[in-house]
């Protein structure tokens, strides 16, 4: 934007020039030389119309990004304040998640969240997945499929600890 307004400003100061011109031209003098002077100013001030048009529209396009960034600004803050409420945890088959820190004491309670997109500022939250003899759950947003459990680690999770 500061391109265009550099340009008009340099249009302003040729027109500033022309006037100069009209004006110096003898009162009595007419025709051919006022004509010319009157064309230039006249391409001149068209010129300086596209030019503004041109400045409008970055200003429009500015003021949409500076609201777009406004809205990311925000989401990436309240991010960052939920983020500090999960922790990372590395799945009995060696898949890393992040869960809540406060997510109870049974196992497997609560979401687990893609690693990737944690590191990446998006909060994306596993789905399982169908899987031969594994537990495996896959993030839809980046696609990363992650590992629980084999499927020893599922049969214990089904068996009471005390038939284990
Ligand atoms: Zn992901």
């Amino acid at each position: 934007m500061s391109a265009v307004i550099g340009e008009v400003s340099g249009r302003v100061i040729e027109l500033l020039k022309i006037a100069e011109q009209l004006k110096a031209l003898s009162p009595v003098l007419s025709g051919k030389k006022r004509q010319l002077l009157a064309e230039r100013l006249e391409a001149e001030l068209n010129d300086i119309q596209i030019s503004i048009r041109k400045a409008e529209l970055s200003a429009l396009e500015f003021e949409k990004a500076q609201i777009q960034l406004n809205d990311e600004i925000k989401r990436l803050k309240q991010w960052h304040e939920e983020k500090a409420g999960y922790e990372e945890y590395i799945t009995p088959a060696g898949g890393a998640t992040y869960r809540r820190k406060h997510h109870g004491s049974e196992r497997g309670s609560g979401h687990h969240l893609c690693a990737t997109c944690f590191e990446n500022d998006k909060k994306s939250v596993l789905q399982p997945i169908p899987g031969e003899g594994v537990v495996q759950f896959k993030c839809h947003q980046c696609g990363t499929p992650v590992m629980m459990e084999t499927l020893r680690g599922f049969v214990e999770f089904q068996v009471p600890e005390w038939e284990r």
